[in-house]
């Protein structure tokens, strides 16, 4: 797949997910910022017992990192912060080329070819790196 086909289908599958870009109030927040592309995200969740109750992103930068912020927001809503560290750990196995769990990635397998280019892999990892933070302090292991 080339660069260009990859960005039209990461387009198309963002437009359809816009109402994760907005601020939730009295949420955790958690900050996360690309130097390489200038690609800022803030998160911002709400847990209760050990699961993710509701999930949104604010930031901005190039499409690669704003469509991937809204499409891990789409596919972390209602899940358990058990489950969000599996699908967080074969998503940056994917992005790195490795063996991954395509069952557990669900529709962000779409991003599979970013490891072809590794200008842009920071840019899609980026909301990925910045909820590590969050549920490396969740969850059963705390
Ligand atoms: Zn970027």
């Amino acid at each position: 797949m080339s660069l260009e086909d990859l960005y039209s289908e990461i387009i198309l599958d963002y437009s359809k997910n816009p109402q994760f870009k907005k601020i939730i109030e009295n949420a955790e927040e958690y900050h996360g910022h690309n130097s390489s592309c200038g690609d800022e995200i803030t998160l911002y969740l709400n847990e209760k017992d050990g699961k993710i109750l509701d999930i949104s992103f604010d930031g901005h930068g190039c499409i690669i990192s704003q469509a991937s912020a809204a499409m891990m927001c789409e596919i972390l809503k209602g899940r358990s912060v058990e489950n969000a560290k599996s699908i967080l750990e074969n998503i940056l196995r994917m992005s790195r080329g490795e063996d991954y769990n395509k069952e557990v990635v669900e529709d962000i397998e779409i991003f599979e070819d970013i490891k072809n280019f590794p200008m842009r892999v920071k840019c899609f990892t980026l909301s990925w790196h910045t909820i590590e933070n969050f549920l490396k302090n969740k969850g059963a292991d705390k």
